[in-house]
């Protein structure tokens, strides 16, 4: 069947049975063809990585490690609270885990499913989770991202899941702004361990119980300062459970990394007798017993296979060379693919940094009015500032909703789900939201500014027209202004200045108002310089900055 692949000699799945997606990986479910036993397979493409540099391949390097040696102690250990990882496989193209079928879905799929889990069962969960930390912490492994998410369930039991690039992870949606499992240590110290992964599970719990996550707020740095500050309470009243719970989860949301339990003190809590006799539990290590037994006897197997298998003499000449050549085939048209996505990308992104250039473009203008011809251009200055803050804004918000059309805009380069999802694994882009970010606030900044001053101006020379001054200069960072109010404006503005260049004798002031003519000219119809219509605006910025009138001409593309 053409959506068949496979994965080694070993496995195979379905392309249409996908089970979900990371942030660089996508999960689908297959099949072990040695045993018929469902696995799900964990596809991380190199292409998606190679674009993060050299830091990221160390990163993941480690990440390998930690795996590898996650799936010896999956082999050495009795433990059915981590999802087990089979096997860890590469090729030229990609990376591939082999991991335990989860046929239940994620924590997360639960919380927001059911209405309540009640104490009783929170703690069953908590007592499995912790059998997992417990086992990671003798090992010296920090998960560092644990969340609802990645906490998986197969027949009732739940496992910890997804250790591949954990960390890379975190840092990711560090750059989202969630990380309302994070612990303090992350922001105040250099260094932590395997605690922060108590302190997430604390949280982790308290949202089970409670469908609420503690550390929440508007912002990043928000939740960061709550995470540093705001002391973890159960007092007030919606938190109704037992005070010997509340006492646990203090202790693992403590935010004194020293001080906190580790899990195998926190197993010895008395709370956690009943599940040790539950029946649940000993039927779950007794299905691990036969487990264990059978994953042994599948290795001596697959040892005789192998063996076996060097033995028997590999097909004709003929096949292996056609094989080779579909391999070939293969490996251009992923490449082929990956240099669209690539050249998808960058065109994303030249058509973000055309429009920064057109909006800067503007904001320059409007300082170069405010500091030579402050006196005529009162209104234009303000005009021009604040339709660039809000040009900010909505380039901000087109962003995210894969609105942007590439460098030309008005040429309709539609890009398809996948770039935009590559986009936005791309780190530079986080560069590029964080930076239009601090340009907002800044423009915004600088218009406030302007305002206050064009005020008390008025305030003071124009007492009668202050109110009527203070209307136009309005704080509404919000509504554009009407384009054909805009355009007015600068247009009669333009005129003027043009009489007064052609009145003037002085060399120096006509070489001034033109120059401004021209820049004025390049920002009057700013929808077109912001979408490369009408100027090539690097090589106008640099006829500013060199003074040279001609070159600036030379930029504009008059219709
Ligand atoms: P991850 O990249 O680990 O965040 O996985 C993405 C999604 O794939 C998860 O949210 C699950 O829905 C699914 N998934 C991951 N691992 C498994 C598994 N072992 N069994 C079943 N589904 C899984």
């Amino acid at each position: 069947m053409a959506d068949r692949k496979c994965v080694g000699k070993k496995y195979e799945y379905f392309l249409k049975d996908k089970l979900g997606s990371g942030t660089f990986a996508e999960v689908v479910k297959g099949q072990n063809k040695q045993t018929d036993e469902v696995v799900a397979i964990k596809i991380i493409k190199k292409s998606a990585l190679e674009k993060y540099g050299d830091d990221i391949l160390e990163q993941i390097q480690l990440e390998v490690k930690i795996l590898k040696e996650l799936a010896n102690l999956s082999k050495q250990t009795k433990c059915p609270f981590i999802n087990r990882i089979y096997e860890f496989l590469e090729t030229a193209n990609n990376f591939y885990i082999i991991l335990e079928y989860c046929n239940q879905g994620t924590l997360y799929d639960q919380i927001k499913k059911v209405k309540k889990i009640e104490e009783k069962e929170a703690i069953f969960i908590l007592f499995q989770l912790l059998q997992a930390l417990s086992l990671l912490a003798n090992n010296n492994i920090a998960h560092r991202d644990i969340k609802p998410e990645n906490v998986l369930i197969k027949d009732g039991v739940y496992k910890l899941g997804d250790f591949g690039f954990a960390s890379q992870k975190s840092l990711y949606k560090t750059h989202l702004g969630t990380f309302p499992y994070m612990a303090p240590e992350f922001f105040n110290s250099d260094s932590y361990n395997s605690k922060v992964d108590i302190w997430a599970l604390g949280l982790l719990t308290h949202e089970v119980l409670f469908k609420e996550l503690y550390y929440i707020g508007k912002s990043q740095y928000d939740v960061q300062q709550k995470i540093l500050t705001k002391p973890y309470l159960l007092n007030d009243q919606k938190y109704k459970i037992s005070e010997q719970l509340k006492n646990l989860l203090c202790k693992m949301v403590n935010k004194d990394q020293n001080a906190r339990i580790s899990a195998q003190e926190a197993l010895a809590d008395p709370i956690f007798d009943f599940c040790k006799h539950d029946p649940r539990y000993q039927n779950i290590m007794e299905a691990e017993q036969l487990n264990w037994d059978h994953l042994n006897k599948v290795d001596q197997i697959q040892e005789t296979i192998v063996l076996q298998e060097q033995d028997t003499p590999i097909g004709g000449k003929k096949q292996k060379e056609e094989e080779e050549q579909q391999k070939r085939d293969k490996e251009k048209l992923i490449q082929e693919k990956n240099q669209f996505i690539q050249n998808g990308i960058s065109s994303i992104k030249e058509g973000i940094l055309d429009k920064i250039a057109g909006i800067t473009l503007m904001v320059q203008l409007a300082d170069y009015l405010y500091d030579n011809i402050q006196q005529v251009c009162r209104f234009e200055i303000l005009y021009i500032l604040k339709q660039a803050t809000i040009l900010i804004q909505q380039l901000r918000d087109r962003l995210e909703q894969k609105a942007i059309l590439g460098k030309h805009d008005h040429v309709k380069i539609e890009f398809d789900s996948e770039i935009w999802m590559h986009f936005y694994e791309d780190i530079s882009v986080f560069q590029l939201i964080d930076d239009l970010e601090n340009q907002k606030n800044k423009m915004k900044k600088k218009y406030i500014d302007y305002v206050k001053q064009f005020n008390s101006f008025a305030f003071q020379n124009f007492p009668d027209n202050y109110q009527k001054v203070e209307s136009i200069a309005n704080l509404n960072l919000s509504k554009l202004i009407d384009i054909q109010l805009y355009q007015d404006q600068l247009f009669t503005k333009m005129q003027f200045l043009k009489q007064d260049s052609l009145k003037t004798q002085d060399e120096n002031i006509k070489n001034q108002i033109q120059k401004c003519l021209l820049w004025m000219y390049a920002v009057y119809d700013y929808q077109k310089l912001c979408s490369g219509q009408l100027l090539n605006i690097q090589k106008f910025i640099k006829g500013i900055i060199s003074n040279d009138l001609d070159e600036m001409k030379s930029c504009l593309i008059v219709s």
